[in-house]
């Protein structure tokens, strides 16, 4: 085994969490990973073994079902090989709100906000105690944007940024590292799950050039990293703007435009 921390990744099984798999393998991180189709995980198991040497658990979860939810959480509470889990399984539904109902909402608030906070929390307090460690959490730019017309989706994303972010000023004291990775759109199956050709979107970025780019972050200890993103200013630029307002918040009164009318 190698000394190296182990990598527990959600949603390995094909895109953006294979090939963090992948990644953290190459650096020498022994890995678990986590999804639905353990024929996939098999497979990408049996060749990340054979190319890098690591070693690769295989631990199949539907993290909508809150009985392998809590086998995952268990896991990550015990286990004091992990050192890093990348939060990264996550879905999208299709159609506008209107035209989204009852249980496919529930599922992707499953996914997408429950499952990503209880792993996170399984982990944080074994982290916290050991002084180090990291959480990934794939978010995404959708998270900032309500015009891009994926409302729920959206919303289950900008909650991933701000835990994100939560999470960070609350661990980074205690020496763990949290990240939120914002990908725009990204060559994976995500977009054929909603019935869109990812042939017809501008801009796509491919997912190894992706991942690597969030490695670069992670390298950096960035709390949020927006690969596609060419001016980082910018997002300094909107970061600051929201903390010029946290001062003003604390007021007896409302402000003078909410005064009734005399
Ligand atoms: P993807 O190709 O659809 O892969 C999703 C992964 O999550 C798969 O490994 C899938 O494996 C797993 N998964 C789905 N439902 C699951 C469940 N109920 N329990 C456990 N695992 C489950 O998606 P992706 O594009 O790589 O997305 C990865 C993350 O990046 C997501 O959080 C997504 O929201 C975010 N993101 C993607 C894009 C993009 O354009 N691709 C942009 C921004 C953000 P199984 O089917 O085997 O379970």
């Amino acid at each position: 085994m190698s000394m190296k921390p182990a990598v527990l990744v959600t949603g390995s099984s094909t895109g953006i969490g294979a090939v963090y798999a992948d990644r953290f393998a190459r650096r020498g991180h022994d890995l678990v990973l986590v999804a639905r189709n353990s024929a996939r995980l098999g497979a990408l198991a049996e060749r990340l073994r054979s190319e890098t040497g690591v070693y690769v658990d295989v631990v199949p979860a539907d993290l909508t079902d809150p009985q392998d939810l809590a086998r995952i959480e268990q896991r990550l509470r015990e286990d004091a090989r992990i050192g890093v889990l990348v939060n990264n399984a996550g879905t999208a539904i299709q159609g506008g709100f209107l035209r989204q109902h009852g249980e496919d909402l529930s599922k992707l608030i499953a996914l997408n906000v429950t499952a990503v906070t209880r792993l996170a929390n399984a982990v944080a307090l074994r982290l916290a105690e050991a002084g180090e460690g990291a959480i990934i959490n794939l978010a995404s730019v959708v998270g900032l944007a309500p015009e891009m017309s994926a409302t729920v989706y959206g919303a289950t994303k900008a909650f991933v940024l701000f835990l994100s972010q939560g999470l960070s000023i609350e661990l980074a004291p205690k020496g763990v590292y949290v990240q939120a990775v914002l990908p725009a759109a990204t060559r994976t199956e995500i977009w054929e799950h909603i019935g869109v050709d990812v042939d017809t979107l501008p801009g796509v970025m491919e997912v190894s050039k992706l991942v690597d780019a969030a490695l670069v972050g992670f390298d950096r200890r960035e709390p949020v990293t927006i690969p596609p993103l060419p001016d980082a200013s910018q997002w300094s630029a909107f970061d600051a703007a929201r903390q010029m307002m946290l001062p003003n918040f604390a007021q007896t009164e409302p402000a003078e435009r909410y005064q009734p009318a005399a």
